[in-house]
């Protein structure tokens, strides 16, 4: 039998009975409602009449109000210590660095952390490494100049902390990266999904096929994965390819194991909750759909409370063949911004990407854009191929590909072909989703 130690990065956490993982939640999240209330303007308000130990178990937690990203901006708008405000639960010099959100939803928060909280991220991403197999004996390639932004500085300090070799790849155009790569014999990447396959695009231009470079393993970050993106890099990268879940405010809250098949929460450092889209009241069923609302259980300087992330998820079960008893997600549907009704019909632009990614392999990049088209919305989908295609094969293309979309998502796409190397990549956040209603 292998060394547990070897299986796990935390054997006691990661296999504790449930009723003892949820015990210690609840102690845990009495002890962050005692702090909030005492060490942060926001919570002293919010919840002045909240007592911590009324909150006698996980059903109790559904008494506390929700917040949201718009509320965390408030908090941070004009209010003092700038630019932290009165979310803020330490005093500003205990803040040793800080990161911020991408600012794709709107103006961006600042995200302060203490040197104690900036270390709990750091250990919940050891979690996340360590289940998607990276060990000491990786060499862990970073492709990007990671600025303000906060996965790739978790996942460079965790994979530190593994004792790994990091290597970041800033300030080097792609083919600087490829050559990185090559150079340090590096095992592993931590990549964003569009920007792994620009990388391998790139590669072949080169006259090198990807899976000749050595990369054994790939952490993915920054875009939803749906799974045949995760299916196309894993096979053009010769690679095992990992999800994660999470965001700047909350931290990662849920990962792959090495199944590869759904994703573990993080518990007990996380308390999450799904609920319903339509009322976010309920705690949804197993197998059903609902709102990931997420209580990171140790942080201070940044402290949240039943935060609606917004990201809408597939509620799975506990247990898993890895052996963690903590409860899973089946998968990520999309963000809440993101789901919208089209003429009538629920229409997430995930389902566009599964599809493009999984059956047809001839295209490259692609574009949604819905607009008002008279009184109807309309939706088109602009396309680019991997390589110039006569007219003939192009007509055939976007009669297949109309048919597919049809039958995916009910609703009729104009579809735009256009010329190789006509739409923009992406590296950090892809932007293929435009709605101009
Ligand atoms: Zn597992």
């Amino acid at each position: 039998m292998e060394n547990r130690a070897a299986l796990y990065w935390n054997p006691y956490l990661e296999t504790l009975p449930r009723e003892q993982l949820i015990e210690i939640q609840l102690a845990r999240l009495r002890k962050l409602l005692a702090y909030v209330k005492n060490h942060s303007v926001f919570y002293r308000n919010l919840l002045s009449d909240v007592e911590p130990y009324d909150i006698r178990s996980i059903a109790d937690v559904k008494k506390l109000p929700l917040i949201d990203k718009e509320d965390l901006r408030k908090a941070q708008d004009e209010k003092e210590p700038f630019p932290f405000g009165e979310m803020l639960g330490v005093p500003p010099e205990q803040v040793c660095t800080f990161r911020q959100t991408s600012g794709t939803t709107g103006k961006p928060v600042y995200v302060p952390e203490s040197y104690e909280s900036w270390q709990w991220r750091v250990e919940v991403w050891c979690h996340i490494l360590w289940m998607a197999g990276f060990r000491e004996t990786d060499r862990v390639f970073i492709p990007f100049g990671y600025n303000v932004y906060v996965a790739f500085w978790e996942g460079h300090f965790a994979a530190e902390k593994l004792g790994c070799m990091v290597v970041p790849g800033g300030a080097l155009d792609t083919k600087g990266r490829i050559n990185k790569i090559r150079e340090v014999k590096a095992t592993a990447l931590l990549n964003t999904p569009t920007y792994g396959l620009h990388m391998a695009e790139e590669a072949e231009k080169m006259g090198l096929n990807p899976r000749d470079l050595g990369i054994e393993r790939m952490l993915c970050a920054g875009e939803p994965l749906p799974d045949a993106t995760r299916r196309k890099l894993e096979e053009t990268w010769g690679a095992e390819v990992y999800d994660h879940i999470g965001g700047t405010e909350p931290c990662a809250w849920a990962a792959m194991c090495g199944q590869r098949s759904g994703l573990h929460i993080m518990e007990p450092f996380f308390l999450v909750e799904f609920l319903d889209l339509e009322t976010l009241s309920r705690e949804v069923d197993e197998g059903e759909m609902g709102v990931a609302v997420v209580t990171p259980l140790g942080r201070r300087s940044f402290p949240l409370v039943r935060f609606n992330t917004k990201d809408v998820v597939k509620k799975g079960t506990d247990g898993c063949g890895c052996g963690r008893t903590s409860m899973m997600i089946e998968g990520v549907t999309g963000r809440t911004d993101h789901l919208m009704k089209i003429r009538g019909v629920l229409f997430t632009p995930v389902s566009v990407e599964e599809l493009l990614r999984s059956e047809f392999a001839e295209i490259v990049e692609y574009e949604i854009i819905v607009q008002k088209k008279g009184i109807m919305d309309g939706i088109s989908l602009r396309v680019e191929p991997k390589e110039e295609m006569g007219e003939l094969a192009v007509n055939g293309l976007v009669r297949r590909l109309s048919e597919r979309l049809k039958i995916k998502t009910n609703l009729r796409f104009e579809i735009e072909p256009v010329s190789p190397g006509e739409l923009p990549r992406y590296t950090l956040k892809s932007k293929r989703f435009k709605d101009l209603r």
